[in-house]
């Protein structure tokens, strides 16, 4: 679109924060409004360096907790902007549940501009996100995942694939189970369809919460197993 237009839609149609409403004056609406921003907790140290585990108020390094220390993790690094409370629950379950898809816009930019030392973009080769079966996919309309990793994709011009990754087996939404039966509930329910795009590939793996960290310890098995040469998780939040 040219300026021209783009200026007159924004005369006529003033850019709203698609968050809470709020007008947004000369700010583009692809970013939280300043308020709503300031609704948003972010994590704090010290934390688990593997699967972002925290440690609560007590001041200290960070290390790996104990989880992390004895079980077998397949990815490397997981990261989330947030814990799963407040704006980022109301935000997430409109944006999921309620068909909000333009809710990718400001949510999607939160995880393209997540800032971490350790955590950097530059060293990824690939983004893939966490994909829906075609049953859930027609009942929703859009994959969630899949338009948060677009964004991210963009802005740090790195591929993006949603067909190598292929939810082959209809599963029990994961909100309803406990931690044990979401591991046994998502098992098997993922495969590469096209080892090609994977292999040896340093991958970013999108979704929206990490909960238990099951579904995303699933994709990154798989995609092990595949030929991927590593495996890293961003995500919008994190289930305390
Ligand atoms: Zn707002
Ligand atoms: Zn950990």
């Amino acid at each position: 679109m040219t300026p021209f237009w783009q200026a007159l839609i924004d005369f006529l149609f003033p850019p709203k924060c698609l968050l809470c409403g709020e007008s947004l004056g000369e700010l583009p609406d692809d970013h939280p409004c300043p308020l709503c921003f300031s609704r948003i907790k972010f994590f704090s140290h010290p934390r688990c360096p593997r699967c972002w585990l925290g440690f609560g108020d007590t001041p200290g390094e960070d290390h790996l907790c104990s989880p992390c220390l004895t079980e077998e993790r397949y990815f490397t690094r997981a990261r989330a902007i947030g814990p799963y409370e407040g704006l980022m629950v109301e935000a997430i379950s409109r944006f999921k549940y309620q068909g909000s898809s333009r809710l990718a816009k400001p949510l999607g930019t939160l995880l393209a501009e997540y800032k971490d030392p350790d955590f950097p973009f530059s060293d990824f080769e690939l983004v893939l996100c966490v994909p829906l079966h075609p049953h859930r996919l027609r009942q929703r309309g859009f994959n969630q995942s899949l338009l948060l990793a677009r964004r991210v994709s963009r802005a740090h011009s790195l591929p993006l694939d949603f067909t190598a990754l292929q939810r082959t087996r209809h599963t029990q939404p994961q909100t309803q189970l406990s931690g044990y039966e979401r591991h046994k509930n998502i098992r098997g329910a993922f495969e590469v369809r096209r080892p090609e795009l994977i292999a040896e590939k340093q991958i970013l793996l999108i979704d929206d919460v990490f909960t238990t960290g099951a579904t995303v310890q699933e994709c990154a098995k798989v995609l092990l197993k595949a030929g991927a040469k590593q495996v890293d998780v961003l995500t919008l939040a994190r289930a305390l």
